[in-house]
Order: structure tokens, then C-alpha cells, then sequence
């Protein structure tokens, strides 16, 4: 008997850069701490003072943000891998 597959079709966002990094509301407590770390000044906060990446551009994931956060609120996207077949 063959399983009845769900095939959830998973759209690729149209913006992904945003995802470079996510904020996690429930626990963030808008201390900005992560805003004045990050070395490119890709984040700001909203209009309720959560951070936002506003310039994904500007983003090189380097994880600072979620190095200093104190509350585990801001996860940074692995990087992409290159493309690349050297073992
Ligand atoms: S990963 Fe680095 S560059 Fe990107 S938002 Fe965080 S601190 Fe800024
Ligand atoms: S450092 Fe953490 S708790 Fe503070 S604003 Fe950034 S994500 Fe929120």
C-alpha cells in the first residue's frame, strides 16, 4: 500500500535576504545591543523597537549579532556553501 504523500510546496520568498537573519519577538527584549554590534549597520529597529534587517545587502552573516544578544532572540542563517567538489 503506497503512503499518501503530503507534497507541501515550499515557495522560495521572494525576498530571502531577508532571512539571513531572524528575530525571534517572543523573546527579545529590544535592548538594541545587537543593532550597535553589528559591524555593517544592517540592522535597525522598528516602529516597536524590535531589530529588523533593514539592509539584508549589507548583511556578511557574521554572526555578531547573535553572539551578543543575551536572550538567544537573533539566529543568523548558515551561509550558503560554494560551490565547491574539493575533498
Ligand atoms: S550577521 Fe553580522 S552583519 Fe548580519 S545583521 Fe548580524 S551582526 Fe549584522
Ligand atoms: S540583542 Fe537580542 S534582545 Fe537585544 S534587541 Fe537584539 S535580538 Fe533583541
Amino acid at each position: 500500500m503506497a503512503d499518501k504523500v503530503s507534497q507541501t510546496q515550499v515557495n522560495p520568498k521572494p525576498n530571502q535576504e531577508e532571512e539571513k537573519v531572524h528575530v525571534f519577538e517572543a523573546w527579545c527584549k529590544r535592548c538594541d545591543i545587537c543593532i550597535a554590534f553589528c559591524p555593517t549597520k544592517a540592522l535597525t529597529a522598528d516602529k516597536d523597537g524590535y531589530p529588523v534587517l533593514t539592509y539584508p545587502e549589507k548583511c556578511t552573516q557574521c554572526g555578531m549579532c547573535e553572539l551578543r544578544c543575551p536572550d538567544f532572540a537573533i539566529a543568523v542563517r548558515p551561509r550558503k556553501k560554494k560551490a565547491s567538489s574539493k575533498g
